[in-house]
């Protein structure tokens, strides 16, 4: 573990670096963010420095992901304070490179995935994956790791990652971590700094619906639509919050599943006033 983080932006001296460790048989683990980081970013960075010689992390608050009116230019940033996180949490490199040096003026190469992206997020976020898996992609070539750390709490892109690897022959390892979650059960997210005081009450109305699933999961109820109605009761009892999407889905496929029987992923996206949160919770026993 280094004692000194090194702070990189260029492309070239990110994989100067990479390709010393690939010499060196050290391994590199990864991990990505768009920084404003928590808890639960550095959950992935333990887990990283656990099962790994090296460790970078990324900020970079990718444009391509972002549709045209949501919210790139006001997205929360805290270079310093991240550098900070990520120096604490023993992490080797923070590659922190301007939009300019990964997207030049010509770019127009992009990774685009037929059926994972469209349901649930990819509905009211139409070109978000495509963004996703394309700087995560140019990240890892960029980047050379051996193991790439992702949260579950972004379910859609944890399987759509898993699967542009194992479609496109990437040899990175993609390792899905736990959600962490504030002591009331709001899973952490960079986006909850937006929340109004009184927002963020109402924001607890997430994991409430998601462990009324769990509740009727637990009761072996199969009626998916029963969960449904039960998550949305909960969700729309708070004034500012209004569902996006509530889904019990299949975890690989992300396809609906009007029955529960064995594996089930309850997931929704609920917009509090302004601000769009998701969350999910495994229904898998
Ligand atoms: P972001 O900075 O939001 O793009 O997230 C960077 C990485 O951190 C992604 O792999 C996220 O899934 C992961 N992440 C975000 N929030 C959490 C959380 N509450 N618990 C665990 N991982 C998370």
């Amino acid at each position: 573990m280094a004692e000194i983080m090194k702070t990189i932006t260029s492309i070239h001296d990110m994989t100067t670096w990479a390709r010393d460790r690939v010499l060196n048989r050290e391994s590199i683990g990864f991990v990505p963010t768009m920084g404003y980081l928590h808890d639960g970013h550095l959950s992935l960075v333990k887990r990283a420095r656990s099962e790994n010689d090296a460790v970078v992390a990324s900020v970079f608050v990718n444009p391509t992901q972002f549709g045209q009116n949501e919210d790139f230019t006001v997205y929360p940033r805290d270079p310093d304070g991240d550098s900070e996180k990520l120096r604490s949490g023993g992490v080797d490199v923070l590659f922190i490179p301007e939009a300019d040096e990964l997207y030049g003026q010509d770019y127009e190469t992009y990774v685009e995935l037929e059926r994972l992206p469209l349901p649930l997020c990819g509905k009211s976020r139409p070109g978000h994956f495509r963004g996703v898996a394309t700087v995560v992609l140019k990240l890892f070539n960029i980047v050379l790791p051996n193991n790439a750390y992702f949260g579950s709490k972004d379910f859609q892109q944890l399987q759509v990652i898993r699967r542009m690897v194992r479609d496109l022959n990437v040899s990175t390892m993609i390792v899905g971590c736990p959600t962490v979650r504030e002591p009331d059960g709001l899973a952490m997210s960079s986006r909850n700094a937006y929340l109004s005081p009184v927002e963020r009450k109402q924001a607890i109305c997430l994991h409430d619906a998601l462990m009324i699933a769990k509740g009727l999961f637990d009761k072996t109820e199969t009626d998916a639509s029963v969960y449904i109605k039960a998550m949305k009761d909960r969700i729309t009892e708070e004034s500012d919050a209004r569902p996006d999407y509530i889904s019990l889905v299949d975890p690989e496929t992300l396809e609906d599943l009007p029955t529960v029987k064995d594996a089930a992923l309850a997931v929704m996206a609920v917009k509090i006033g302004k601000t769009r949160l998701i969350d999910n919770m495994s229904l898998a026993g």
